[in-house]
């Protein structure tokens, strides 16, 4: 259970790796602290970690120099930072300024696996197939449709038109990143956000992107398969080696360790 955060209202905490992939550390302060299942949590504003959620695994973070593990709150909606199994969090106190950081090369690396999911889909809905599951968890990323005629689509009964019809999502993929299409995201009137792979596609969505589809690197599609009626579409990829990741959002430092 969560208790005080209840009383600090909507907007408390700013969802900070929703609007920079790329930001490895904050100062920030403390909003509230708690305890869960004898767990200790605390939760800050400016929230750099990404939680387990839509298929994309937790980021790696700290507070101070201690590890934490970022959990979506189901009642109050924020992102909390629990103790692992056995471990402690530093002594923290509501309002109490503290650093915040993630570890960059897992972030990029689940931004970039994520994003190719985004791009996978889009390739796969020029198909005319629907996208009815994803998964973007490194080692077992996949996308799976649903076309109108799976049972008799000879692109997808016949190993060889399996193999074409894969070429062509391979094919599509490859402009699109060749093409570096800018990934940006906006909030409609209802707060819902929206991900944009420039005109390509947009979907609903609250994970972390990389900022153009040149950032994907070795993206790989293996033959699709077929089961139980469904497409399914495994890949992976990379985010190509970055430069010094650029700073924003407020007192920011970057860490050189
Ligand atoms: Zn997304």
């Amino acid at each position: 259970m969560v208790h005080s955060i209840e009383t600090l209202g909507v907007g408390a905490q700013v969802g900070a790796y929703l609007d920079d992939t790329y930001l490895e550390q904050v100062d920030t302060r403390v909003i509230a602290v708690g305890e869960r299942d004898g767990t200790p949590w605390a939760a800050v504003e400016h929230c750099l970690f990404h939680p387990q959620g839509g298929g994309q695994p937790a980021d790696r973070g700290w507070l101070e120099d201690t590890e934490v593990i970022p959990v979506r709150d189901r009642e109050s909606g924020l992102v909390v930072a629990t103790a692992p199994e056995g471990g402690s969090l530093p002594a923290l106190a509501e309002g109490q300024k503290v650093r915040a950081r993630i570890d960059l090369r897992t972030r990029t690396a689940h931004a970039a696996l994520h994003t190719a999911g985004h791009l996978v889909e889009a390739v796969g809905r020029m198909q005319g197939w629907e996208m009815v599951g994803s998964i973007h968890f490194p080692g077992q990323a996949r996308i799976e449709f649903q076309a109108p005629r799976t049972e008799t689509d000879t692109r997808l009964t016949d190993p060889e038109g399996r193999e074409e019809v894969t070429a062509a999502l391979r094919a599509a993929v490859a402009v699109a990143v060749a093409d570096d299409l800018p990934v940006f995201a906006r909030c409609l009137a209802d707060g819902r956000r929206v991900v944009h792979l420039d005109t390509l596609h947009a979907a609903p969505c609250g994970g972390t992107h990389v900022r153009s589809l040149g950032d994907l690197a070795e993206v790989v599609l293996p033959t699709l398969k077929v089961k139980k009626g469904r497409i399914r579409v495994s890949y992976t990829a990379t985010h190509v080696s970055y430069a010094a990741p650029h700073m924003s959002g407020t007192a920011t430092h970057r860490s050189h360790g």
